[in-house]
């Protein structure tokens, strides 16, 4: 059975499903080509749809009876997702990454400047952690480095595949740095495009989630002011850590979109075409691949909702986290492809949104850390449990 909802949350998913609809799915193909970007309509939504509220409910501690605010997120993301992952992965890095983390561990100068208005949708942001030499390794292999100089910090290095590069206003990047102590510490430094120094290469041509841009950040004695540093002074590692598994905790409400949305097409379009006579829905190989789907999507929407309603997202055991990111991005791929086999050839054609979908899941068993990262870091957990 799909998640009961009640009215109130039920008024909700059709809120925002209706914008996504009306609002963004006409431009879909021009976003896909390069020539639209997500932004103008995530300024739009967070405007028409009072998402600013909705943030400030969901901060506050409070539950409320029905847990809306915590069935709100998920959602929100969900239905951007049925209509356009590149959308969902848009917004997820320039208001769950970039503003999350300042909101979360920025001064107060820092969430003025850089927070609100990349929640208001006014400032788009990146997150860049990934280089050219350092992905899955991305903190043992890091090289891009930061050296203090007088009221500034000297950054050096490169920065690949991050999302938003091309068309961001300002940066959260990751960089090495020396504790007083000797001792190498990563530490996130705010860094504006206009900053001397960073440069932006074009956005890359990809397999998927070919609207939202993705590209190269470069830094040549790229000068930051210290009050730019995230939280305003040096830390150790952990807040890193917990930026991984924010992103790794995100995803898989984007894979619930891509299944959701794909199942529904399938089956459809089981019904209506008709081979040998018959709906092809009647064939028992057909019911086989629709049955897997459906029991695909059963999962993946208790992960994904399981957790927010809990109100425990991020502060689920590092193994479960991982688990939901390696089951949902390995199920958004399946479904997908399942869906355009349901579909035939028409499920191969650029027509049909399954096709773009079964392109666009692909990253969701890369990005945030690849399927083997998810295993392995699960693994570590649960065995080193006493
Ligand atoms: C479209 C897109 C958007 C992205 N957006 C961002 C972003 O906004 N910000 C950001 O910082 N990054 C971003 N990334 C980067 C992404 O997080 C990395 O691509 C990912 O972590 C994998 O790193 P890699 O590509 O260097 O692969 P590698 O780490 O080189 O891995 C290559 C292969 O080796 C495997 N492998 C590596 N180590 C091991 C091991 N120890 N054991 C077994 N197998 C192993 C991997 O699983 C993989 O199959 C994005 C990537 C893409 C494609």
């Amino acid at each position: 059975m799909p998640l009961e909802l009640n009215e109130n949350q039920r008024m909700i998913k059709q809120t925002f499903r209706k914008f996504m609809e009306k609002e963004v799915e006409p431009h879909v193909e021009k976003m896909e080509a390069g020539e639209e970007t997500a932004f103008p309509f995530i300024k739009k939504m967070i405007d028409e749809l009072d998402l600013m509220s909705m943030y400030a409910t969901t901060a506050s501690a409070e539950v409320d009876e029905d847990r809306l605010q915590l069935f709100l997120w998920p959602t929100l993301i969900v239905e951007m997702a049925r209509v356009s992952p590149s959308f969902a992965f848009g917004f997820g890095v320039s208001i769950g990454l970039f503003a999350g983390n300042i909101m979360r561990r920025g001064t107060p100068e820092q969430i003025e400047h850089y927070g609100m208005p990349a929640l208001k949708g006014d400032l788009i942001g990146a997150w860049a952690l990934t280089e050219p030499g350092a992905g899955s390794d991305a903190l043992g292999g890091m090289k891009t480095r930061a050296v203090k100089d007088g009221d500034h910090y000297v950054l050096n290095g490169s920065k690949t595949f991050i999302t938003n590069a091309p068309c961001a206003e300002a940066f959260l990047v990751y960089a090495k740095y020396k504790l007083d102590d000797g001792r190498d510490s990563v530490q996130a430094f705010i860094v504006d495009r206009g900053c001397p120094g960073l440069t932006t290469g074009q956005p890359f041509k990809k397999m998927g989630v070919r609207g939202s841009p993705t590209g190269e950040v470069f830094m040549d004695d790229c000068r930051v002011p210290l009050a730019n540093i995230l939280g305003g002074g040096v830390k150790e590692r952990d807040h890193v850590k917990k930026s991984l598994a924010g992103e790794r905790s995100g995803i898989p409400a984007i894979c619930l979109g891509i299944i959701d949305r794909c199942f529904e097409v399938a089956v459809k379009y089981a019904k209506e075409r008709q081979q040998f006579g018959q709906p092809i829905a009647n064939y028992q190989l057909m019911q086989a691949r629709l049955a897997r789907m459906y029991t695909a999507l059963m999962n993946v929407e208790n992960i994904v909702f399981k957790e927010f309603l809990a109100g425990r997202r991020l502060n689920q055991p590092v193994a479960d986290i991982c688990a939901g990111k390696l089951y949902c991005g390995e199920m958004a791929t399946f479904v997908a492809n399942e869906a355009v086999m349901i579909l035939g050839g028409y499920g191969y054609m650029e027509e049909y949104v399954v096709e773009r979908m079964a392109r666009d899941a692909k990253i969701m068993e890369i990005g945030a850390g690849t399927t083997e990262m998810q295993i392995l870091t699960l693994a570590r957990d649960v065995l080193e449990r006493d």
